[in-house]
């Protein structure tokens, strides 16, 4: 596979540079902090927005209901005008009528061509279109790579996209073929540490602390695993945040 061709597994899927204070979603989605905040904020803000429009779509939709209302009070006057005329509609009774459909009917008619405006959902949705929450953000604690300083000096592209290792085989994580982290403790490991070892014993090796296999999440680098991604959400939807103390 052609590593340049691929984003840096670190990458924030908003502003596509590597994460600055790295988030991942319950769909393993990587953000910067101040990126995820600031969509958050806009979703919300946008939600508001919408919510305010509809507010008055429907005060609207209530004033149209009521001249509705009027203008069948307004025929049933006719009618019973009529009536009481001694029932046989003469020319000058159809007239007034006639006049007082003509009155309300500009005000009906753009009522049938406004099109239904849909409550909008406070469901706040991910770049990816999944709901998504603030307190659902993981904070990923990445081993930065010691060697992070001597490999700039080298000015290989490649090798500067190496920023992060997985702690327990010292591998950079751009190298690796997947990379997993445990919501509890946001810690992030190589899919084959991850596989071989951590999954095993179920226990996180930087802070000893046991976790189930539904808080592992594997992390999805923007643009590199995109293609395969409408049939692999499973795993990543099944996972449950570990309760907040
Ligand atoms: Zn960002
Ligand atoms: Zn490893």
């Amino acid at each position: 596979m052609n590593r340049d061709s691929m984003k840096s597994f670190d990458a924030c899927t908003l502003c596509l540079q590597s994460a600055i204070n790295p988030m991942a979603d319950l769909d393993g989605a990587i953000y910067c902090k101040q990126c995820i905040y600031q969509y958050l904020l806009d979703q919300k803000n946008l939600y508001k927005k919408m919510m305010k429009e509809y507010k008055k779509y429907k005060e609207e939709e209530k004033l149209e209901e009521q001249e509705k209302e009027k203008q069948l009070e307004a025929t049933r006057i006719v009618a019973f005008v009529e009536r009481e005329k001694g029932a046989i509609p003469d020319s000058s009774a159809k007239k007034q009528k006639e006049q007082i459909n003509n009155f309300w009917l500009p005000a009906s008619t753009p009522a049938h061509v406004k099109s239904k405006l849909k409550k909008p959902s406070s469901v706040i949705l991910s770049p990816k279109g999944t709901p998504i929450k603030l307190k659902d953000l993981i904070t990923l604690n990445l081993t930065p790579l010691p060697t992070l300083d001597s490999a700039k000096e080298k000015k290989s592209t490649i090798l500067t996209k190496d920023k992060y290792m997985c702690p327990t085989c010292n591998k950079s994580l751009s190298n690796v073929s997947g990379v997993y982290c445990i919501v509890s403790t946001g810690n992030v490991f190589c899919q084959h540490c991850m596989d071989t070892v951590i999954k095993k014993d179920l226990m996180d090796p930087l802070t000893n602390t046991k976790f189930t296999e539904k808080q592992l999440l594997k992390l999805e680098a923007e643009g590199s695993s995109f293609a395969c991604r409408s049939g692999n959400t499973l795993e990543a939807t099944k996972v449950t945040p570990a309760p907040r103390l």
